[in-house]
């Protein structure tokens, strides 16, 4: 099984990268949208197939980028059923297995950090990955999110320590450079939850650390609820309503270089191809405007958010790029041109639209 373990620094955040090498299926656990870019680059690289973005609860320090990746890549989204989050494609449960290639995560429910946690466990219980329900000699916060220290006593000792000894254990997060623990190991030396502490012991800790307000929860958890998309401003998604956009499977909106053709005035043409490529053989439209990507938007700041605009390279992945970046910015009429300026001069060659 491949596996890669990810740090988001900023909310010290592990993310966790699971796939069939084989059938190149694969899932992630409790990616942090501002990695979301790193983490669609791997997945490409890797040549992965997304099925399945976990997470293993409603976060409050970070927001998940779940929902981003079901947009880009077709994963399908997983949560408890018992996060009381209406967003995600898949609500899961105890015992339920989410299956990728000859692998699959068995769901044990782990509540008390908040009401909803899961510990993913693989098949054959070599890995368990325990969300914020245990850390590496520590544990999640119960003072948040319907969190219980009874319930937590209880979930880590029923569904965690319960595993064999040799089970490595993957935390949501660890703050002093620690990537990964054992159930022997914290069995012994957790803290709070090991060397044979009573509940009453663990209860009485949990209510005598005074904690500070987490920095990002009032940020994060409303959107988390809405799979990590912004629930108020809303994620803009590009518009097919101008023109016969299509969205390809990244999320890029794309047009076809004859329909550009029939339709150049009533567009605004942006080339982001580098100065010197616009005097190669391929030449340029002499109606685009010239911004390079690394330049983009540029004088498009300024630019209403509802003109139409048509992004061009040399084939089309440059356009994507800068189409994207458009979206996000809040133009909501934006596509690429689809084979760029080489599709360009080929639609030209085969006369089948006026010049
Ligand atoms: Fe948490």
């Amino acid at each position: 099984m491949l596996f890669r373990q990810l740090f988001d620094p900023e909310t010290s955040t592990y993310t966790y990268l699971l796939a069939d090498e084989d059938t190149k299926e694969a899932v992630i656990i409790d990616p942090v949208l501002e990695q979301l870019e790193r983490d669609v680059g791997l997945i490409g690289d890797l040549g992965l197939t997304l099925k399945y973005a976990l997470d293993t609860h409603v976060h409050a320090d970070h927001v998940t980028a779940n929902g981003s990746l079901r947009n880009r890549l077709g994963a399908r989204t997983v949560l408890s059923e018992r996060a009381g989050v209406g967003c995600a494609d898949d609500l899961v449960k105890q015992g339920d297995v989410l299956h990728f290639g000859r692998h699959g995560l068995e769901v044990r429910e782990t509540p008390g950090h908040t009401s909803g946690c899961l510990t993913y466990v693989t098949l054959d219980h070599a890995m368990a990955f325990t969300g914020d329900a245990l850390l590496i000699r520590g544990c999640g916060r119960t003072d948040f999110q319907q969190g219980s220290a009874p319930m937590l006593y209880r979930s880590i000792h029923d569904k965690v320590f319960s595993l064999p000894a040799s089970t490595l254990l993957y935390p949501g997060h660890d703050y002093r450079g620690r990537t990964v623990t054992t159930v022997d190991e914290e069995r012994r030396w957790n803290p709070r939850l090991g060397g044979g502490r009573s509940e009453a012991e663990f209860v009485a800790i949990m209510d005598n650390l005074n904690l500070a307000y987490p920095k990002q929860i009032d940020r994060a958890v409303p959107r988390n609820q809405a799979c990590g998309v912004d629930p108020i401003s809303l994620a803009p998604t590009p518009s097919r309503s101008w023109a016969p956009v299509e969205i390809g499977s990244s999320g890029i909106p794309e047009i076809a270089p004859e329909w550009v053709r029939a339709n150049l005035s009533d567009v605004t043409l942006v080339d982001v191809r580098e100065p010197d490529e616009l005097r190669g053989e391929l030449a340029k439209i002499p109606e685009a405007n010239a911004i390079a990507l690394n330049q983009i938007p540029g004088p498009l700041a300024d630019v209403p958010r509802d003109r139409p605009l048509v992004i061009v390279c040399r084939s089309g992945g440059r356009s994507g790029k800068a189409a994207l970046s458009l979206v996000a910015l809040g133009f909501t009429k934006v596509a690429s041109m689809r084979g760029g300026m080489t599709a360009w001069r080929a639609s030209a060659s085969a006369g089948s639209q006026p010049p």
